[in-house]
């Protein structure tokens, strides 16, 4: 049997009919850029999170730097985030001309540890950005709570969170900003790159509205500032408010498959991913941690198992930070740690039951090979 760590035709089929209608509807009006089903997207996005403003941006990553910048986040500033995610957290906040200050994290949710952020916090800090991994929430609470003490801006990084709550609030609902992808391979993924930043704040909506199109403001060809080019398109608007529709439902397959694997692998020598009992976890990526970790990855590949290592390497360890000085010299333990031990196996809500047997007793064969 072969089960992809990831299957996107299988979803495409299902909603082909009303897919395939959504987009001849954007052909037929060629409303292509900020067209109405842009507005509609950011409306109901905004409604998901329980927050009033919601815009439409390119991508994730744009979604993340427009955040920084339309908070005035620049040149001598700096900005507290985890070591344990996707390079683009990191990188946004360097391409501002900030620096990125990495701070450990927890060990069962693969988030930053909020215990631990004080004590990098100097007079240059200006923001936290903790990132919801995999789909559980960050610990909010205590990040705020620090936030409001030392008069620091959050920008929440839900990329891979859509639909997560803590204590039954929506991510991104927690900070000035909340930031979202739709990279195909998200929750909620379009059919090529897209993004939105949710917000309470009117007049940081506005900054990035204006920042989206150049820094012009309501009249066009007139600019207060300079901006980029970085909008969300009206063909993947349209595809995502088709999708949309079915999120929840998604969400709650990829918990069962959750479910699934916990009872399966259960007692096993194999650390499974903890749900806090504050968290209502997303599961964009079902992570394990083994001992063998890279082993385990051939054992699995060859009986045909996809699976990914989310992530290799801190950041900061990666090259590019050393060489632009930015790489912090803290001993980040824990994150250094589950870089080698981490696994994510495939748990999109596509998958069959039988699919979902085969990878549990795969699993667990090459564990118990291991001991
Ligand atoms: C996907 C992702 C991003 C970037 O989103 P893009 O749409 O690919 O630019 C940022 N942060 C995290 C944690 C992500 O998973």
């Amino acid at each position: 049997m072969n089960v992809p760590v990831l299957d996107l035709k299988e979803q495409y089929k299902s909603l082909k009919s009303e897919i395939d209608k959504a987009v001849q509807e954007v052909l037929t009006e060629t409303n292509f850029i900020l067209g109405k089903q842009v507005n509609e997207l950011e409306k109901r996005i905004a409604s998901l999170c329980d927050v009033k403003f919601g815009i439409g941006v390119a991508n994730g990553t744009d979604a993340l730097f427009l955040a920084l910048k339309g908070l005035g986040i620049g040149h001598g500033d700096e900005v507290i985030t985890t070591p344990f995610t996707f390079f683009a957290t990191a990188e946004t906040i360097a391409n501002c001309g900030a620096v990125p200050v990495f701070v450990d994290i927890e060990q069962d949710t693969f988030n930053i540890n909020a215990a631990l952020i004080k004590k990098y916090i100097t007079k240059k800090t200006k923001a936290i950005l903790p990132v919801h991994l995999f789909g559980h929430p960050a610990d909010m609470d205590s990040i705020m709570v620090i936030a409001k003490e030392y008069n620091l801006f959050v920008v929440e990084d839900c990329a891979q969170a859509i639909g997560a709550t803590y204590k039954g609030k929506p991510v991104g609902s927690f900070g000035d900003a909340g930031c979202f992808s739709f990279y195909p391979t998200k929750n909620l993924g379009g059919y090529g790159d897209g993004g939105m930043v949710v917000t309470n704040n009117e007049k940081l909506r506005d900054t990035i509205k204006s920042l989206r199109v150049h820094g012009s403001g309501s009249r066009r060809y007139y600019h207060n500032m300079l901006g980029y080019n970085s909008r969300l398109d009206t063909l993947q608007a349209a595809i995502l408010l088709v999708k949309l529709n079915y999120l929840s439902e998604w969400t709650e397959s990829r918990r069962r498959v959750a479910d699934f694997y916990n009872e399966k692998l259960s007692g096993l020598p194999v650390v499974l991913p903890q749900e806090k009992s504050y968290a209502r976890h997303v599961y964009h990526q079902y992570t394990i941690r083994v001992k063998e970790r890279d082993r385990m990855l051939e054992q699995l590949k060859e009986k045909g198992v996809g699976t990914m290592t989310y992530y290799p390497l801190s950041l900061h360890k990666q090259e590019v930070f050393k060489s632009l000085g930015l790489a912090t010299s803290n001993d980040l333990l824990v994150s250094s740690k589950c870089e080698t031990e981490v696994l994510s196996l495939p748990v999109y809500p596509e998958l069959t039951n039988a699919q979902l047997d085969y990878v549990a007793l795969s699993v667990k064969e090459c564990i118990l090979q291991a001991v």
